[in-house]
């Protein structure tokens, strides 16, 4: 844990108490803060005091006592309307953060010696997260991992000069950590997402902004509109800007040219690393998070030995284009978490010759999207409630069944897949959420994953970081 020392002897308050929000309030607590904390479900209430953490109900607090207010990045800010208790803290005066920012508060009280690598984008966040970590693990770096995935950054180990730490920040943590000043930025991409929580784009683009606005070095996809102009924008203001692009040969910095990892200065090209055989590194969207990882560790002192060592060691994220099985020829991919149509695309971009499963509860759009990878698709399982919609989209143009559950989908997949006789590969990647057959897209993955190892003999390929 990291005890939040900066805030030692103020008095704060605390909404939130889910996973990260008890963990941030034990570190407040332990860092020698007064804390009041609260939440609308009582249970956390009262685990919080079970923990010794002082709850009260913040609307009989006299605000204008708290130094500081710190939200969980769950609870809104802004968008669709104020939390109540922000319209409380703004009345009052009293500053609003979060989670990433006590941290950055407790780095900089240490001097700031600690390598910090902040990782944030539409897409890929979570990957590049657990790359860039895997990376400097497998160099023997001590590599703390947190923030958006896995550990509260406030559960990590105290900030010292040799511990290098990975964070992925959502746009709701970079909101609240005004004061983020990151060794490495890596913003990957921005479309539109979550713009029920921010309003417009340009307020979400302008968030995201201030990651790589407050960092040393601003490593940052410039393969989108959006964040080209924030590359532009950050070097004329005199920013360290390292651009990377998974498609252009870029004049200067990193781009992907096919599998090979380039370094680009003043037009002159050199390969500094490769994704040719790792498969838990396939397509272009992944070569774009392999060059903001590949660029981060260069810049917190890793070698070019180290990183392609790490690059090829790594396992990859379950439900993400998860390899959970092969027979013969016939790959399994597990690709759960691709809740929509553009997280789908990926993943039918990667594989030439594919056995589909898809659907589950349908977004709007449908498949219509992922018409242009639609020869790929050999034949598609339809499964849920979008089954109905997605055959109507698929028409003519591609074989398919309603295969009604996900077990009989895998099953007859696997056995089309089979007789196919070709390199080919059975991929979940639904385009759809879960919540007509499975609680969340982790479950419905594991359900994959399951389905594919009671078909006989199918051999493991190598484990993804769980
Ligand atoms: P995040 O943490 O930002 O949600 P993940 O790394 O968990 O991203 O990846 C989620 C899905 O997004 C993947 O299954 C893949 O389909 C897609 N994806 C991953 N990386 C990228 C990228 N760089 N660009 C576009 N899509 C991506």
């Amino acid at each position: 844990m990291i005890p939040a020392l900066a805030s030692r002897g103020k008095r704060v308050a605390l909404f939130g108490l889910g996973g990260s929000g008890l963990a941030t309030a034990l570190a407040l607590k332990e860092g020698g803060a007064e804390i009041v904390a609260w939440d609308d479900n009582p249970e956390s209430v009262s685990k919080a005091a079970d923990k010794g953490i002082a709850v009260a109900d913040l609307r009989g607090e006299d605000w204008a006592r708290f130094a500081s207010f710190v939200l969980s990045p769950g609870v809104p800010l802004t968008h669709p309307k104020p939390h109540w208790t922000v319209d409380l803290a703004r009345a009052a005066g009293v500053e609003i953060i979060g989670d990433v920012e006590l941290f950055v508060r407790e780095r900089i009280a240490g001097g700031s010696a600690a390598p910090f690598i902040a990782i944030t984008g539409t897409n890929g966040k979570s990957t590049t997260t657990a790359l860039t970590a895997h990376i400097l693990k497998a160099a023997g770096r001590d590599a703390q991992m947190g923030g958006n995935i896995g550990r509260a950054v406030m559960t990590l180990d105290p900030p010292a000069a040799d511990r290098f730490y990975v964070v992925e920040c959502s746009s709701y943590q970079i909101e609240l950590a005004p004061s983020i000043d990151p060794t490495a930025g890596v913003l990957l991409n921005l479309t539109p997402d979550h713009l029920d929580r921010h309003g417009t784009m340009q307020r979400y683009a302008s968030i995201k902004e201030r990651l790589v606005a407050g960092s040393d070095t601003a490593i940052i996809g410039v393969d989108d509109t959006f964040c080209m102009q924030i590359a532009d924008r950050l070097e004329r203001a005199g920013k360290d800007v390292v651009r990377i692009s998974k498609r252009l040969p870029l004049p200067d910095g990193y781009f992907a040219d096919g599998t090979d990892l380039m370094e680009a200065i003043h037009g002159r090209y050199e390969r500094i690393a490769f994704l040719e055989g790792i498969g838990s590194l396939r397509g272009q969207h992944n070569a774009q998070n392999a060059l903001a990882a590949v660029a981060a560790c260069l810049k917190v002192g890793l070698d070019l030995g180290e990183i392609q060592a790490g690059l090829e060691s790594f396992p990859g994220l379950a439900h993400r284009m998860e390899q959970v099985g092969r027979k013969g020829k016939v790959l399994f991919v597990n690709d759960s978490k691709a809740t929509n149509a553009d997280a789908a695309a990926p993943a039918l971009s990667s594989f030439p010759r594919i056995y589909w499963i898809a659907g589950g509860l349908p977004k709007e759009g449908g498949i219509e999207p992922l018409r242009s990878l639609f020869p790929r698709i050999a034949k598609a399982y339809l499964i849920g409630e979008a089954a109905p919609a997605f055959s109507a989209t698929l028409g003519e143009t591609v074989p398919y069944e309603i295969s009604g559950t996900l077990s009989s989908a895998v099953n007859h997949a696997a056995a089309d897949a089979a007789a196919d006789g070709g390199e080919v590969v059975v991929l979940l990647s639904p385009a759809c959420a879960s919540f007509d057959q499975f609680k969340n897209f982790e479950v419905r993955g594991d359900a994959f994953r399951t389905a594919v190892a009671a078909i006989d003999g199918v051999a493991p390929v190598g484990g993804p970081a769980r």
